[in-house]
């Protein structure tokens, strides 16, 4: 493990030194502003996992989205975010972007045709999420990106639900002897399954591209954004077991999403791998690896029988259960406590009120109240037990 080096001042042996010293290429250490072997080493690690080759981290996810909004923006540009984006960057958009004279427009993620009418002379930056957040709808990522490729639009992807592990966000489409094809930036909430403790804030942004790296690091010096040493190294030392977590808590959630499928009042389980669910063939596409050649045989067999899915679901509730019901059973679930974020140890549970959210109620998607689960390390029986007796105390 690489050590805590905590730094604001970097000496320097000489004058010379000081003035020769260039933070942009990460070759030396300048001011702890710009990073330090901790930052650094981060970085590294999170290249390699996701194939980028420039990283800069910042202090949380919704951070890494403002970032590469305020990187490659300026006013007169418009941006596009999908309809099912992570909330808090519609509500960047809709406030500090539009304050500065740069204008959004949303589009439905399950229609490639909307993306393609909504593109216009202006048109900077295309947001992609795969899957879209609480309804986890997931698109045809592949021909989303195409389309932003053919107009010379930069794409970026929040990859959080992915985590660089269930699909290659820059690898898309590995071509033999060529570059391959893929989104041109990521971001990650590092908050999620790469700190997987619940108490970590980070994010990072991502790319393989040079000039966009060059622009994006400008930026991030002069916003004067950075993390601190000892949650670089709780993530460093959270980021072996990643994969592990990730696995196990997808399979748990699997089972448990298969299982609400059969309980009376939920009229849809919304899940990327579960068959009928809004995208599945697109999940199914880019996230059972039988096309990835590079994995290690011993783990192809079960890896392309189920593929890689982050450990949420959503329920939709039938529309004749009250708004108190759905409350009162949040409420009393036991296992399942009340709150943001996950990828952490606890397992937890929102309800949404989608008509707040999206601006149309999205086809694919039964009518009912949403409520949605995030799965942690307990054990499996015991969550099913505690969503059991909360069902038929609460329907
Ligand atoms: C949680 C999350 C974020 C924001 O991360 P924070 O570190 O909480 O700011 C961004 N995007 C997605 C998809 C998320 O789930």
């Amino acid at each position: 493990m690489v050590a805590i080096h905590k730094a604001s001042t970097v000496f320097f042996p000489s004058v010379e030194a000081m003035k020769s010293r260039d933070w942009i290429d990460k070759s030396g250490y300048t001011y702890g502003l710009h990073g330090t072997p901790t930052t650094f080493t981060l970085e590294e690690r999170l290249c390699a996992l996701e194939g980028g080759s420039h990283c800069m981290l910042v202090p949380s996810g919704l951070a890494a989205i403002a970032l590469v909004n305020f990187a490659l923006l300026k006013t007169g540009d418009e941006v596009l975010l999908p309809d099912n984006v992570y909330g808090p960057s519609k509500s960047l958009a809709q406030a500090e972007l539009k304050h500065w004279g740069i204008k959004h427009r949303l589009y439905d993620p399950m229609d490639v045709s909307d993306l393609a009418s909504k593109i216009s002379p202006n048109t900077r930056l295309v947001w992609l999420e795969a899957p879209g957040s609480v309804t986890l709808e997931f698109p045809d990522l592949l021909a989303l990106v195409k389309l932003c490729r053919q107009h010379g639009i930069s794409c970026a992807l929040d990859n959080t639900w992915g985590a660089g592990l269930a699909f290659n966000a820059f690898d898309l489409w590995p071509q033999e002897g060529k570059a391959s094809w893929g989104v041109d930036i990521t971001v990650h909430a590092l908050t999620k399954y790469p700190s997987g403790g619940g108490d970590v804030l980070m994010g990072s942004v991502m790319t393989r591209d040079p000039d966009l790296a060059h622009q994006l690091k400008l930026c991030h010096m002069r916003l004067g954004l950075t993390v601190g040493a000892n949650d670089a190294e709780s993530v460093l030392r959270s980021l072996p077991s990643m994969a592990l977590r990730y696995r196990a808590q997808d399979l748990c959630a699997r089972k448990l999403a298969r299982w609400c499928q059969t309980l009376a009042p939920v009229n849809q389980v919304l899940h990327p791998a579960l068959e009928g669910s809004p995208g599945h063939a697109h999940w199914k596409r880019v996230c059972t690896p039988v096309a990835r050649d590079h994995l290690d045989p011993l783990c192809v067999e079960a890896d392309s029988v189920d593929g890689w899915a982050a450990a949420l679901f959503s329920i939709v509730l039938d529309p004749n259960c009250t708004v108190q019901q759905v409350h009162h059973f949040c409420d009393s679930l036991k296992l399942f406590k009340l709150g943001y974020s996950w990828a952490g140890p606890i397992s937890l549970v929102v309800p949404y009120e989608l008509q707040t959210m999206r601006s149309v109620w999205p086809e694919a998607i039964e009518p009912g109240h949403v409520v949605r689960f995030s799965i942690g390390l307990e054990a499996e029986v015991d969550l099913q037990l505690d969503l059991q007796k909360t069902f038929q105390a609460c329907f």
